[in-house]
């Protein structure tokens, strides 16, 4: 029942130039296969440039780095959930690692950004993951619990389709380190039951939950075909249209 999804999170990459030409090749590959969500999400000055490649062509779905609680006001540097929706934007990463630990994000701001995103029709894409000393300190499962917990409280969810959690490890990202699809199943195994535990049982299975971090065309397949990863996160290999198509047409055949 849940779709999957694979999202191109550029960072702060590509002229626009750069971020056209390689929109471009996203909806080509998009469209060679059926029945999984793709997101591309630039860097915010590239977004309406992105979004009338991807305007009426494709199913490929627009999706921002960030997101602002506020629909408008005093908030230098920051953008709002409507200016997201004004060019086209239909998806907003939340709480990426790089902005919880370089930008130094709360949990307070992240929920509140989900919120704001939501109430504007943006489905967020909620990032949570433990650094390498939580793993190794074993308190992955709880780091991530609270993490899920603090970003959703008071979230209200009336369809499952309209939230999407990643999880991310942080020491796996842009490391070339890529949780094993054991590890990674695991906790998507974990994450599933505790949403089971905040939401209804139909709406908790309808949400979906990506992996990311070090995701490429040799991992794509056999993370796939795990029963709780619904999709991935990409950071570096969706900057390579060879390599993001790839990922896109990841096969869920039995190894
Ligand atoms: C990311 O930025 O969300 C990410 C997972 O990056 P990478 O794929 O490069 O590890």
């Amino acid at each position: 029942m849940r779709k999957p999804l694979l999202a191109g999170n550029w960072k702060m990459y590509t002229t626009v130039q750069e971020a056209k030409e390689l929109a471009s090749a996203v909806v080509g590959a998009a469209a060679k296969v059926s029945g999984r969500d793709v997101m591309i999400a630039p860097p915010y000055t590239a977004l309406a440039a992105v979004g009338s490649v991807l305007a009426g062509s494709s199913g490929v779905l627009l999706g921002a780095q960030n997101v602002h609680w506020e629909e408008e006001g005093a908030f230098t540097g920051e953008i709002s959930a409507a200016m997201l929706r004004d060019v086209g934007c239909a998806m907003a990463i939340v709480g990426h690692s790089e902005r919880r630990h370089v930008f130094g994000e709360t949990d307070f701001m992240i929920n509140s950004r989900i919120k704001g995103g939501l109430q504007s029709g943006l489905i967020p894409v909620f990032c949570i993951g433990e650094t390498l000393k939580q793993r190794e300190a074993g308190n992955t499962l709880k780091v991530l619990e609270d993490q899920v917990r603090a970003g959703l409280a008071g979230v209200e969810v009336t369809d499952g389709s309209r939230l999407v959690v990643a999880y991310e490890p942080v020491w796996a990202i842009g490391t070339g380190k890529t949780a094993t699809e054991a590890q990674a199943q695991e906790v998507h195994a974990f994450i599933r039951s505790l949403l089971a535990d905040m939401y209804e049982k139909n709406i908790a299975a309808g949400i979906r939950i990506l992996y990311g971090g070090s995701v490429k065309p040799e991992n794509i397949d056999i993370l796939m075909q795990q029963d709780d990863i619904d999709g991935a996160l990409v950071g570096g290999a969706a900057l390579k249209a060879e390599s993001f198509e790839r990922i896109i047409c990841f096969q869920k055949t039995a190894y």
